[in-house]
């Protein structure tokens, strides 16, 4: 450990201060140096605090004994002293002499600290400058860490923080510090009684510091909203919470509020920028200090129960809060990058609710097929789209519509977004080896009438899904591809045979959401020919409808000119034509080629009636319907 010691670097260490000069090592940033102990007019405030012991003649200069320098300071006498070395030597090795003595009752605590500081060559304070202290100093730094370690940054100039540690001989938080602050540090001794009053006094203020920067950033304040009704609800947090908890609750609540479905935190070079999705797209909302990264992420991960010393592999959590009585479940991703943790959240609002099949905004005639489909006995109905267009209202919405007392409906989910009356639902967990297959197996021995899968992403869940539709089960899924007639070769990707697939699939629902014009501020124009012709409306087909672009924004759409999301539907059902096509020519393009030819309105053109509507913009439709500007070019 000693050897450990010598090595150490300790800059700047004016081991007496006792204004003599005596011992001050020459360095080339002593001058400014926060422990420079008889420190004039240029020093720190603080660096004239009582010191100990100042003058022990000559202990600065070469190393001396524990026991010798406990003499010279009369502490113990020589007699003690050779008393002690005497059962240091019967004791055998690894017994330290300043243990025996503590066990002798022959030094306190604190004259063996002042003694091992002279030893060192460091300086002993007996008081800490508390109101000097920068809080900013400890912002980086968990108060557990100091507590731990009995440590406490005092003081900061360009090159160095000097570190008030209780214990000179623990090294190794030190090397954590360094990195922490990633500064050189000096070393100053101090009891641990002074150390710990310290820590508690910085810390506090500390927060207030924090407070001040958090206002600054707009967080809106919590407890601010009259719903208050709920135990452990966000908004129930108090003043007294520590700034980062608050700052973390307010970005929940907040989120909640602008009904946001994604919170994302992405540390950058310079500073940490956190966003919001709402209505699919993402907004900036809030840059804070870099400084604050590390205790943000902490603070996330540990809502999320998550590893917090753990930054160099990326974990999932789950966090369940409540936010204005409403219970939202969060699920959590921490990735690590180059400058920090990113960190997004998805925010599921388990007491809204799921929406009626007649809120989704499906076209009159579509709404009318869709429910024909899913009345049926058996088979399988399928919804597809990307992640975020929809597909789980879509089915949520659709199982709502058949649900009723004399048939039993199961589910099994990643995860459970809406709680169902009247549904058994079952969720995911990997974890513990509960996938989709397995969730499955065990929910068709429960004599289930309809079930609902949330996603069918590997072969085994397909074969399932497949066979319990063609034994008189009616099945819901949802599948990731682009597309209705996609969704066919996809199927095939997971081993369904082609027949399998046009005797057991009823239909396939492809979904989007696009964005709804803000009411207040979209704007009538005139559109070009060209554009008319890009979207495929004829200046007869608008009969004198108008067509609204985005407008400038306004209080109503918080400047977004857009406000709320409307489903647009694709909806392939699975007739005699397209059975044929799947068994002869099972290819997305033929599929959707005889589709199209047998009535199937495209995405496009769904999303188009919203145009004409004067729900959406030409851009959104189109925008969100690229995929068919491809396939249609058939
Ligand atoms: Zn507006």
């Amino acid at each position: 450990m000693i050897d450990d010691i010598e090595n150490f670097d300790f800059p700047g260490s004016d081991a007496y201060g006792d204004g003599t000069g005596d011992g001050v090592r020459p360095l080339p940033d002593s001058e400014s140096s926060g422990t420079e102990g008889g420190a004039g007019a240029d020093g720190p405030k603080w660096a004239n605090l009582p010191v100990a012991d100042a003058g022990i003649p000559g202990a600065q200069k070469r190393k001396k004994s524990l026991g010798e320098i406990l003499v010279e300071t009369s502490v113990i006498s020589r007699a003690q002293l050779d008393e002690a070395l005497q059962a240091q030597q019967a004791a055998g090795k690894g017994q330290k002499l300043g243990q025996i003595l503590l066990e002798k009752n022959l030094i306190s605590e604190e004259d063996m600290l002042r003694a091992l500081a002279a030893q060192l060559d460091l300086p002993y304070y007996t008081r800490l400058p508390i109101n000097d202290i920068d809080p900013a100093l400890v912002e980086n730094i968990p108060i557990a860490f100091c507590r731990d370690n009995k440590l406490l940054p005092v003081a900061r100039d360009d090159f160095n923080v000097t570190v008030a540690v209780a214990d000179p001989l623990n090294i190794f938080p030190l090397d954590d510090l360094r990195l922490i602050l990633s500064t050189n540090i000096n070393i100053v001794v101090s009891p641990p009684s002074i150390i710990e009053a310290s820590i508690n006094r910085v810390f506090e203020r500390s927060n207030d510091n924090s407070k001040k920067v958090i206002d600054e950033l707009n967080v809106p304040e919590i407890g601010m909203d009259e719903d208050l009704e709920e135990t452990r609800d966000l908004l129930e947090s108090t003043d007294d919470e520590k700034p980062i908890i608050r700052l973390v609750n307010g970005l929940l609540t907040r989120a909640v509020k602008e009904k946001a479905s994604d919170i994302h935190i992405e540390p950058y070079d310079a500073e940490i920028v956190v966003r919001f999705r709402i209505d699919g797209a993402l907004h900036d909302k809030m840059q804070i200090p870099k400084r604050h990264g590390n205790s943000l992420a902490s603070r996330v991960k540990i809502l999320g129960k998550l590893n917090i010393a753990e930054k160099r592999v990326p974990q999932d959590g789950r966090i369940n809060i409540k936010v204005a009585g409403r219970d939202i479940d969060v699920r959590l991703s921490v990735l690590p990058t180059a400058h920090g943790e990113r960190i997004v959240m998805r925010l599921l609002d388990k007491t809204s609710g799921a929406k009626r099949l007649d809120q989704m905004g499906m076209e009159e005639d579509l709404f009318k097929v869709w429910t024909n489909l899913i009345e049926q006995k058996h088979g399988m109905v399928l919804v597809t789209g990307p992640t975020g267009s929809g597909k789980s209202s879509m089915l949520y919405a659709s199982l709502m519509h058949i649900n009723s007392t004399d048939i039993n409906i199961l589910t099994i989910e990643d995860p459970v977004e809406y709680q169902l009356p009247g549904v058994g639902q079952i969720e995911v967990k990997d974890k513990i080896g509960m996938g989709f297959a397995e969730g499955l197996r065990s929910i068709l021995r429960q004599d289930p009438d309809v079930i609902m899968i949330g996603e069918i992403r590997d072969a085994t869940t397909a074969t399932i899904a497949m066979q319990s539709s063609m034994t008189g089960h009616l099945v819901f899924s949802t599948l990731h591809t682009n597309d209705s007639a996609a969704t066919v070769t996809r199927l095939m990707d997971f081993n369904i045979q082609s027949f399998q697939i046009s005797s057991a699939v009823l239909g396939v629902a492809a979904v989007r959401l696009v964005r709804k014009l803000c009411q207040t501020c979209r704007e009538a124009y005139d559109p070009s020919d060209r554009e008319l012709q890009i979207v495929g409306i004829t200046r007869e087909k608008l009969a004198g409808k108008k067509i609204y672009r985005a407008g400038q924004g306004c209080d109503r759409c918080q400047n977004r000119a857009y406000s709320g999301r409307v489903g647009i539907y694709e909806l392939m059902v699975f007739d005699d034509h397209i059975r044929e096509t799947i068994i002869k020519s099972p290819d997305a393009k033929a599929i959707k080629r005889v589709a199209i030819e047998r009535g199937m309105k495209t995405l496009r053109e769904s999303a188009m009636s919203k145009v004409v509507d004067g729900l959406t913009s030409i851009d959104e439709a189109v925008q969100k319907t690229q995929t068919d500007d491809l396939d249609l070019g058939l």
